[in-house]
């Protein structure tokens, strides 16, 4: 039975945030409304990692075994310096791994998740998916919220919660910090094939090659079908969104001393997609009233931890957790839901940038780096990410 007189909770914005937000609603009898400005549900994109503490939220829901269907399980995670070619370290995500977290470690591709998300919204039966919808500005009425969409109309509903991303306009009249912070940091992305990569360079695990003001990241997808790369350099190239198509000789120029498995990869795309990379300084007021904030539009982060889809879907369930706590006022369940996030997803945005100056270490800090995390026990390192990967 759907719950809250039946007047829906809107949501601004379908991606990976904005659906399992809405999923999670449903899941607990709250009908919801979502609006999406693009003309079709779908991610633009390549990999992202999992990390033990989205499927902890997504076991709750009842989504892990749907999720789990497509991704790849890598063995370890390893570090590699990519000047010389050595490894720097390398952590078992097997059994011990399992032992430790309770939960898996896995990779996927950004649109398979969103499409898992997508399809367990469709079949929940209380969620209305509306696309060619922008949110374009909206009114807190005390009882009820409103919203403007570009083709004019009003929509009316319960409240409001904005998953529309790093660009957010929710998150402009809630929070009104301006622009995101551009980090100087550029990421290329391609994917390939399994045949396309020579035989002698698939690699089962996360690899992560790191250089000078550099790293190259790789690992396979969708049940090893395909394999994901992305590499990362400084640079002051500003372009807004996310899916522009990258030069090579901006990329060769920052890549061109690395080793040849580095090269050898880099070369096998023709056609780079790039990502200009930026996020926020933390804040822990992203509620007002009947108005919150989830996902990228309340911590958007750099992806050196790899965890934004993940922050993203720890907010849905908890958010939802705290609205079926308190029904019938949903300005005090959005208060417990910020209060109960802000500072996990203000370490995570923090340590983020931290992760980013650690791969991209020159000289003497990558010594010193690569002495720290290289002399570090299997028990040290799972220890060191415990914060991260024990929660929420
Ligand atoms: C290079 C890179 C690698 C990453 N790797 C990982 C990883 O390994 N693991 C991980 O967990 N995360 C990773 N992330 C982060 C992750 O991709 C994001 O944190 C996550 O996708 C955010 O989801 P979201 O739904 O909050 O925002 P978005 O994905 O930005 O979705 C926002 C949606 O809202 C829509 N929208 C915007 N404005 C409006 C409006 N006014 N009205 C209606 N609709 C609107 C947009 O069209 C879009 O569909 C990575 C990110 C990058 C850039």
């Amino acid at each position: 039975m759907a719950r809250g007189a039946n007047e829906p909770i809107l949501i601004s914005g379908g991606g990976i945030g904005g659906l399992i937000a809405a999923y999670c609603l449903a899941h607990q009898g709250f009908p919801v409304r979502l609006f999406e400005q693009s003309a079709e549900f779908k991610e633009v994109g390549a990999g992202i990692q999992l990390g033990p503490n989205i499927f902890r939220v997504l076991s709750k829901v009842g989504l892990m075994d749907a999720v789990l269907a497509d991704v790849h399980r890598p063995p370890a995670q390893e570090m590699r310096d990519a000047l010389t070619g050595k490894l720097i370290t390398r952590i078992p995500l097997g059994e011990e791994f399992i032992a430790r977290f309770g939960q898996p470690y896995a990779v996927t591709h950004r649109a398979d998740i969103h499409a898992t998300f997508l399809k367990a919204c469709e079949a929940s039966g209380l969620i209305q998916l509306e696309t060619s919808r922008r949110v374009d500005d909206f009114t807190d009425h005390g009882d009820h919220v409103t919203v403007t969409l570009n083709n004019g109309e009003t929509a009316r509903g319960r409240a409001l919660i904005g998953c529309d991303g790093m660009w957010s306009k929710i998150r402009e009249r809630i929070v009104g910090d301006g622009k995101p912070r551009v980090s100087g940091h550029i990421a290329y992305r391609g994917v390939l094939k399994k045949e396309d990569v020579p035989a002698d360079l698939w690699r089962p695990d996360v690899v992560l090659w790191a250089g000078p003001r550099t790293h190259f990241v790789h690992y396979p997808l969708r049940r090893g079908e395909l394999y994901n790369l992305v590499a990362v350099f400084h640079s002051d190239h500003y372009e807004e969104g996310w899916n522009a198509e990258g030069s090579k000789d901006l990329l060769w120029q920052h890549f061109k001393m690395q080793v040849p498995e580095v090269l050898r990869m880099l070369e096998r795309i023709d056609t780079w997609r790039m990502w200009v990379l930026c996020d926020r300084e933390p804040v822990k007021d992203w509620t007002k009233g009947n108005v919150t904030l989830l996902g990228d539009a309340a911590h958007p982060m750099l992806q050196y931890l790899a965890q934004g889809a993940c922050m993203a879907t720890e907010d849905a369930v908890m958010l939802a957790d705290q609205i079926a706590a308190s029904p019938d006022d949903l300005p005090a369940a959005f208060k417990a839901y910020q209060q109960a996030r802000y500072l996990r997803t203000a370490r995570t945005q923090i340590m983020a940038r931290v992760y980013g100056e650690f791969y991209h270490a020159r000289g003497v800090a990558a010594e010193l780096r690569d002495m720290a995390v290289g002399g570090r026990t299997l028990q040290q390192s799972y220890d060191g990410i415990a914060w991260l990967y024990g929660g929420p």
